[in-house]
Order: C-alpha cells, then sequence, then structure tokens
C-alpha cells in the first residue's frame, strides 16, 4: 500500500517545520524532495491528541520528539489502516506548544549537560531542575510512585468524598502559593506519620498522617510544605544529584522510558532526607502560604514536634526521616505564628471526610 501528501515533520531536533511528504508502505517514510528524513515503524507510530481536521503522530518513544502533523484526510485514513497501535500509551502528551515546551527544556538539559562537565554536579543540579522537560519529570514521578507503593506496600485510597476533599485543599494551598506545576494528591494506606513531593507535582499523604494530624491547619502545613519542595523541584534536584551524569546523558539521547538507570534513580527519590537548605526553604514556603491563606503555621511545628515525641515507629521513611526536624525549624515555624484572619481552610464535615479517606 502506498499512499502520499504533503505534510509538516518536526524532527525533534530543533523546532524548525518541515514540509515533507509521507509514504505508508512496510515503514512509514518521511521524505523532503529525494531525502529520506526518517522511516517510522508502523508498529510504533502514536496519534497524539490536536486540533480538529488534523492528526498529529508521534513515536511510541517518548523521549523522541519528532512529530509529523497531517491535514490531508486520505493520508490520515492510509495511516490508520497501516498503523495497528496509534491509540496506545497516549495519555501524556499534549499540544504543540507542549511539545515546544519540552523541546525547549530538552535543549537546556543538553546545554546544562554540557556545563556539566565543565563545572561538576550539585552546581548544575540546582541550574538544571527547572528545566527538564515536564514529560520526563512526569514519567519518572510515575516510575517511583510505583516503587514507592511496591515497598511500602501501601494501596492507593480511594474514598471519591475523601479524595475530592483532598484536592480541593491542595488548589487553595498551590494557589496562595503561586504553584505552576500540575498536581496529583494521593492518600496511601499506612501507618507512618509522612507525606512525599515526588517530580512531576506527585504529592503523597500517608494515612498515618491523616492519623496523626489533629486539625486541618496541621495537615495543610505538612501539605504547603511539600509544595514547597515541588515548588523549588527539590526531588528532581536530589535525583540529578544521586545519579549524575547517566540518567542525563539517557534523557537527552533518548534512552530513558524504563531503563534501569530511572529505576535505580527514582529509588534514591524515597527514602533520602533532603539538606537543611532545601528543609528551609520549603518552611519558608509554608509559612507564606499559610498566612496569605489567613492562618498560622504553628500547627505545623506542633504536628511535627507530636511525630517526634510519639515515634514508635521506624525512624526510616517517617516524615523526619525525610524532612528532619531541628530546633530552628520549630522555632521558625512558631515565630511566624500569627492569629488567624480567615476561616478554617476545611469545614469539621470535610475535615472529618479527608480524615476517613483511607476508611476510618
Ligand atoms: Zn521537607
Amino acid at each position: 500500500m502506498s499512499q502520499q501528501s504533503q505534510v509538516d515533520f518536526f524532527d525533534g531536533q530543533d523546532n524548525r517545520r518541515r514540509a515533507v511528504t509521507v509514504h505508508v508502505r512496510d515503514t512509514l517514510i518521511i521524505e523532503a524532495g529525494d531525502t529520506v528524513l526518517a522511516r517510522w515503524p508502523l508498529a510504533d507510530v502514536r496519534l497524539m491528541p490536536s486540533a480538529d481536521g488534523m492528526a498529529r503522530y508521534r513515536l511510541a518513544e517518548l523521549a523522541s520528539l519528532a512529530r509529523l502533523e497531517v491535514t490531508d484526510e486520505w493520508l490520515m485514513a492510509a495511516i490508520r489502516r497501516a498503523c495497528p497501535n496509534l491509540g496506545r500509551g497516549n495519555g501524556a502528551v499534549a499540544s504543540r506548544r507542549q511539545t515546544l515546551r519540552i523541546l525547549g527544556g530538552a535543549l537546556a538539559a543538553a546545554a546544562s549537560v554540557l556545563a556539566l562537565v565543565l563545572y561538576g554536579l550539585p552546581l548544575i543540579a540546582d541550574r538544571l531542575a527547572p528545566h527538564i522537560p515536564p514529560l520526563i519529570q512526569h514519567e519518572i514521578g510515575e516510575v517511583s510512585a510505583k516503587q514507592l507503593h511496591e515497598r511500602l506496600k501501601a494501596p492507593t485510597c480511594t474514598d471519591p468524598h475523601g479524595q475530592a476533599v483532598l484536592d480541593k485543599l491542595m488548589v487553595s494551598l498551590a494557589r496562595a502559593g503561586h504553584l505552576t506545576q500540575p498536581l496529583r494528591t494521593r492518600a496511601i494506606r499506612t501507618k507512618l506519620a509522612n507525606a512525599l513531593a515526588l517530580p512531576g507535582g506527585r504529592v503523597f499523604v500517608f494515612s498515618g498522617l491523616l492519623d496523626a494530624a489533629q486539625t486541618p491547619d496541621e495537615l495543610a502545613g505538612v501539605l504547603a510544605h511539600e509544595l514547597g519542595h515541588e515548588a523549588h523541584y527539590d526531588s528532581m534536584r536530589r535525583l540529578v544529584e544521586s545519579s549524575g551524569t547517566g540518567l542525563l546523558l539517557g534523557m537527552i539521547l533518548g534512552d530513558f522510558t524504563g531503563s534501569t538507570s530511572i529505576a535505580a534513580a527514582a529509588s534514591s527519590l524515597i527514602n533520602a532526607s533532603y539538606s537543611r537548605a532545601a528543609e528551609q526553604r520549603a518552611d519558608d514556603f509554608a509559612i507564606a502560604v499559610m498566612t496569605r491563606l489567613g492562618r498560622s503555621p504553628k500547627p505545623f511545628g506542633t504536628l511535627l514536634a507530636r511525630i517526634t515525641k510519639g515515634q514508635d515507629i521506624p525512624a526510616a521513611m517517617s516524615l523526619l526521616a525525610d524532612h528532619p526536624l531541628t530546633a530552628d525549624r520549630l522555632a521558625n515555624l512558631t515565630a511566624h505564628d500569627t492569629p488567624t484572619t480567615a476561616p478554617p481552610l476545611l469545614s469539621t464535615q470535610d475535615w472529618l471526610t479527608l480524615r476517613g479517606i483511607c476508611g476510618g
């Protein structure tokens, strides 16, 4: 079967749009004039979301940024007939604007790898973390979340009412913190009193923390602190520091999704503690958020102190292992105590619903 038509092609190396001809044969042959630019295996072609009247295709390998834009209906139909897996694994990629942003991020990351070679890791981790393409952060978040579930044998709590309250609370906190990253927050069932922010906006609240918190402000303070880690890309930064150049080169060269380096790197996210400076910044973020919402950050300190005292659980994986509590931290939270000027962040009913998200 052969079909040709004029289409636009982005090769993923730069953001130039090339007019190409596409032949549907035993591979998808992409040509400019007489030059073959790419041959896409039919089984690897994926359809991406796009505007009406246009079809956008990518390769299955998420790290590949090459895109094909087709408006000709005959060609779309031919591709539909020839490519068996068009609809598989389509959740993560969106508009061209996002694609370009990913592309920009990849170029920034490539530049950073060069800088890394020249200047060394810790300095570059700071600069690089915010520029890692959202799609890659999303993937890393997914892999680490999976490992978290496996390691703790902690299932996700799925009560829809509790989830609705949790989402509502997170939206208020994120707005007050001017956070722009997309967030996905889940409660998981485990006795450990902890919360965790992973790359790609993935936040986990452990049911042990819901049990330990006595008021919405106590819990909100912890969640705002986790959002502080998201805002500063602390988990990406830690990942870059701990995994080094191998992972970065993998990202650039495309050997990324599902690779063993990412699995190893992601596991380093789950139970390493943050630096004192990162903790301080996340606390300052939480203080700013709570203050803007007309609430006090002090209950957050109260909760931390309570967890410290009643700690009959293993220190590893507790809130304090990931986020070491120091006298300075408590003093800082207490010093910013203010009289509340707004109603509680959750009604009594919502608070009870949220605490019951994992089944009481
Ligand atoms: Zn922390």
